[in-house]
């Protein structure tokens, strides 16, 4: 029988799922966000800024859907050279729009604009402040409560970061993981898919994200991912962001993914290549001829967990399939 891994029915949305205002560290208002984006073709963005959970429901349109959000970041304490400190950033993204409490506040983390504008922010005020000792225990703990409160959690820019396998390998409760953040990319300090890779293999079924993580205009439309939802609704998007019904990429498209007989099929917009990666040594490439690759089909085999699609343009530019695990089909 089809499997459609992209879903039949339904609209692509083009996301950022990652950025920061002046609410924060940003240099650009949430109104000249939205603006930005709109322009350049997109219908959803992710607002999170650093620790201030703020709603941007007045930014909403018929063509523009804001997402709920923000960003933490758990700090190892190296004084001797605080660029040397690892440190661990995720993004919390509220799948349902009723959510309106920050669920691990702590204003001691406040910092740019942030701290001026923790008053409009909703917590729990009979908790105590939520304290974040750098360490596996609090990153998967921080996880684990955003998913539980209804947020979406991305582990984001490791390579910024400075973590390794030996960091995020311990982390459990992300739903997934930049592949591409492209302020970070941008000034070198570039992410890859190897890590998506390791969290895979270790057991992890999770999404695979490409985000500005803008903070300035030149940070804006580096990556994206492209959702297929049934409407630009919060509900639509948000169900298709918990199925991972999108994909990420910085420039070509994924039109079409189904699996039918130990098969997957696809279709895309034109490629130098499209490469075929599983868990384990079977990978496979469709490579341009004299024409360039816009649809093809790869063989799963039965030695693989899980199968992803990598589409590669005659710029460079990628597009990435999310991981699909065998036993789910
Ligand atoms: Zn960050
Ligand atoms: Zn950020």
């Amino acid at each position: 029988m089809k499997k459609y891994l992209l879903p039949k029915t339904g609209f692509f949305y083009k996301a950022n799922m990652h950025c920061h205002t002046t609410l924060s560290d940003g240099k650009l208002t949430p109104q000249e966000i939205k603006e930005h984006y709109k322009n350049k073709g997109y219908s959803v963005v992710a607002f999170t800024d650093h620790d201030i959970f703020i709603p941007h429901p007045e930014l909403k349109d018929d063509n523009f859907l804001p997402l709920n959000g923000f960003e933490v970041e758990i700090n190892q304490e190296n004084t001797e050279n605080i660029h040397a400190a690892k440190t661990c950033h995720i993004c919390f993204v509220a799948l349902n729009e009723n959510i309106t409490e920050q669920p691990m506040w702590n204003p001691e983390y406040l910092f740019g604009n942030a701290p001026k504008n923790a008053k409009l922010v909703k917590y729990n005020a009979n908790e105590p402040f939520f304290k974040r000792p750098y360490g596996s225990q609090t990153i998967s703990k921080m996880m684990h409560i955003g998913k539980q409160k209804g947020f979406f959690v991305t582990y984001n820019h490791p390579v910024w970061s400075l973590e390794n396998y030996g960091d995020y390998i311990n982390y459990t409760g992300m739903d997934a993981v930049e592949i591409l953040n492209y302020s970070c990319a941008r000034i070198g300090l570039t992410d890859s898919v190897t890590v998506y890779d390791d969290l895979l293999r270790a057991g992890n079924k999770i999404y695979a994200l490409a985000t500005d993580d803008c903070h300035t205009e030149p940070d804006i439309g580096g990556g994206f991912i492209v959702i297929k939802a049934e409407a630009l609704t919060y509900s639509a998007v948000a169900s298709a962001l918990k199925n991972g019904n999108f994909y990420a990429s910085s420039g070509p498209e994924i039109k079409e993914l189904y699996f039918e007989n130990n098969t997957l099929y696809y279709k895309c917009s034109e490629a130098l290549s499209v490469t075929f990666t599983t868990d384990v040594r079977w990978a496979d490439a469709h490579t341009a001829k004299t024409d360039l690759v816009t649809e093809g089909h790869f063989e799963v085999p039965d030695c693989c967990n899980y199968f992803r699609l990598t589409v590669t343009d005659s710029h460079g530019k990628q597009a990435h399939s999310n991981a699909y695990f065998t036993k789910d089909l």
